[in-house]
Formats: C-alpha cells, sequence, structure tokens
C-alpha cells in the first residue's frame, strides 16, 4: 500500500488503532508535533480553570475511502510557546 502522507507537513502518517469504543479499527494519523494544523487548531480549556489544552491532528479514516478528519489529541504545554510563534508569525 501506498505511504499516506499529511497534507498540511507532508510527514508519513502513522497507523493507529482507535480504542475498541469508537469502531473506528486502524487509522492513519500525523504525529509530527511540529505541524502547522495540529499547531493552529489547538484550544485550551482555560474556562474550566484548569490548563487543559486539545488540538487536532490530521487524521484519515482507511475504512471511509481515506476521507480526512480531526483527531482529537492532547495537546502538551510545552507546545504552547510554539504555536503562539506560529500564529504571531502568520499576523505578519
Ligand atoms: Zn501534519
Amino acid at each position: 500500500m501506498d505511504q499516506r502522507t499529511c497534507p498540511h507537513c507532508h510527514s508519513v502518517l502513522e497507523s493507529w488503532i482507535g480504542p475498541p469504543e469508537t469502531g473506528w479499527g486502524e487509522l492513519f494519523v500525523c504525529n509530527n508535533n511540529d505541524c502547522h494544523y495540529y499547531l493552529t487548531s489547538n484550544t485550551c480549556l482555560v474556562e474550566q480553570g484548569g490548563k487543559e489544552c486539545l488540538g487536532f491532528r490530521y487524521a484519515e479514516d482507511p475504512m471511509n475511502n481515506f476521507s480526512s478528519f480531526n483527531l482529537l489529541s492532547w495537546f502538551p504545554a510545552s507546545l504552547k510557546e510554539k504555536a503562539q510563534a506560529l500564529a504571531n508569525a502568520s499576523n505578519g
């Protein structure tokens, strides 16, 4: 099978087996922490008083003709600075 690559960062997507309760089966996920898509999709649940940050990784579902979707993923606080720098850069 051809390797799938992320259209945002061109990293090779990694095989990932979804949790059994999701019924997803095998997925292909961009695990690149430098992926622009991932870095710009993060959101922090500060309104709940915590510092829990989540982001969306680019993913494809081979069971659905490799259609792309957002895979909710933990977003480490250590990446926040990088994401912020990226946002500032894109603002000019
Ligand atoms: Zn990517």
